[in-house]
C-alpha cells in the first residue's frame, strides 16, 4: 500500500474526456487541470482504466505484467507514435476485477495493452508511470444499464486504494469536428453536456444509461456509444453518502467534450 493512499478510505473514481490524442503531447488549459488533479488526489494504489478505445464484444481485463503502450490511431504526428507509458500491470488486480465481473462473463487476456484513451490522460495525471494499471474493456453488446451495474460492482476496489478511471468524452462526434479547433461548442452539445452533469451531480443516473432516449441533442453528441459509456461504470461506482462533482469543463474541435467528473 503506497503512503498517499493509506489515509483516505476510499479513492474517488474519475471520468475524463481526453479529446484529441495530441493532449499527450500537449500544455494547454485540459492538460493543466489533468496535472492539478493527479497532485490533489495523490497516488492511488493501481489503477482500473476504462478507456474508450477498447470496445470488445464481451468484457475484458488486461493480464500483462507489464502492458504494451499500443499506438491505436493514424495520421498524428510521429512524436505521438514514440510515446511510451511503461506503468506495470497488475495481474492480481486484473483477477480481482474478472471476479467483480464474473456475472459478466469477464476473463483476463494478454493480447492488449494500454491504449491512448488511457495512456493520453494518465501521462499527465500521473507523468512518472509508477502506479500498476489494467484496462477493462467495454462490451459493445450490452445496454447502457448494464455497464452502470458493472460500475457498481466494481466499487468495492476503491475501498482498497484503486483510482477507477473513464477516460472517453460526454459529447464525441467526429462528422461534427471544427478543425479550426473552435473552443466554442454548437448548441445541441452544450445542452447535451450541461444535462449529463445536472443529471450526474443529482445521481439522477437513469435517465443517463436509457440511451435510446435520448434526446436530438443527445443523439448527435453520442452517435456511437464507445466514448460515453466508460462515464457510466465512473457513475456506477457512486455510493448513496458520495457526491459527484465536476472537475474540468471544456469542449475542443467544436464538437468534442473535455468534461470531466469525480464521483467521491
Ligand atoms: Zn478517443
Amino acid at each position: 500500500m503506497l503512503q498517499d493512499s493509506r489515509n483516505r478510505a476510499r479513492f474517488p473514481a474519475l471520468f475524463i474526456g481526453h479529446g484529441s490524442p495530441t493532449n499527450a503531447l500537449a500544455d494547454n488549459a485540459h492538460t493543466r487541470a489533468w496535472r492539478a488533479l493527479g497532485v490533489k488526489l495523490g497516488k492511488p494504489r493501481a489503477i482500473l482504466a476504462i478507456s474508450a478505445h477498447w470496445y470488445t464484444r464481451g468484457t475484458f481485463v488486461t493480464g500483462q505484467l507489464a502492458p504494451k503502450t499500443l499506438h491505436d490511431f493514424a495520421g498524428f504526428p510521429e512524436a505521438l507514435q514514440r510515446i511510451q507509458y511503461p506503468a506495470p500491470g497488475a495481474p492480481q488486480l486484473a483477477h480481482a476485477v474478472a471476479s467483480c465481473l464474473a456475472l459478466q462473463g469477464a476473463s483476463v487476456r494478454t493480447d492488449w495493452g494500454l491504449d491512448h484513451g488511457t495512456w493520453s490522460v494518465l501521462l499527465h495525471l500521473y507523468p512518472k508511470a509508477d502506479i500498476p494499471v489494467v484496462q477493462l474493456s467495454i462490451d459493445q453488446t450490452r445496454p447502457g444499464a448494464d455497464h452502470l451495474r458493472m460500475g457498481a460492482a466494481l466499487s468495492v476496489l476503491r475501498d482498497q486504494g484503486v483510482l477507477i478511471l473513464g477516460s472517453g468524452g460526454i459529447v464525441h462526434n467526429l462528422g461534427h469536428v471544427d478543425w479550426r479547433d473552435a473552443q466554442v461548442a454548437p448548441a445541441w452539445a452544450t445542452q447535451f453536456d450541461a444535462w449529463v452533469r445536472t443529471n450526474a451531480l443529482a445521481g439522477e443516473h437513469d435517465p443517463l444509461a436509457n440511451l435510446a432516449a435520448f434526446d436530438q441533442a443527445g443523439r448527435l453528441s453520442v452517435p456511437t456509444p464507445d466514448h460515453y459509456l466508460p462515464l457510466l461504470y465512473v457513475l456506477g461506482t457512486r455510493r448513496a453518502d458520495e457526491a459527484t462533482t465536476v472537475v474540468h469543463e471544456g469542449f475542443e474541435l467544436g464538437s468534442i467534450s473535455l468534461t470531466a467528473l469525480q464521483v467521491g
